[in-house]
């Protein structure tokens, strides 16, 4: 787990361990409208890193969102069903894995 840490904006919250046997650790990206990295996955979903209770733990969603990295095919059937475009939304995979991998 990276612990250097160029975030200055916000205070970030305590995520939970990932329990789960992840092979892979997902990239930290800007998903939920920081222009810094504020999406984080936790079991192949995202949470965002600055919402948080009085206590400093994430917040679990109501929403669900897919991680597209882990669980990219339920993250590409969620564009589809928003009709988003996928060729769009595999370009800005792309890039995400280029910049904060
Ligand atoms: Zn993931």
């Amino acid at each position: 787990m990276s612990t250097d840490n160029k975030k200055t904006e916000t205070e970030q919250c305590t995520i939970p361990s990932v329990t789960s046997s992840a092979v892979e650790q997902c990239p930290e990206f800007p998903y939920f409208g920081a222009r810094y990295p504020d999406a984080r996955c936790i079991d192949g979903y995202l949470h965002d890193m600055d919402s948080c209770d009085e206590e400093g733990n994430v917040y679990i969603m109501d929403e669900m969102h897919p991680c597209p990295f882990c669980n990219k095919d339920e993250f590409m059937q969620n564009q589809k069903d928003n009709e988003e475009d996928l060729t769009e939304a595999q370009g800005w995979i792309d890039r995400i894995k280029t910049k904060y991998n």
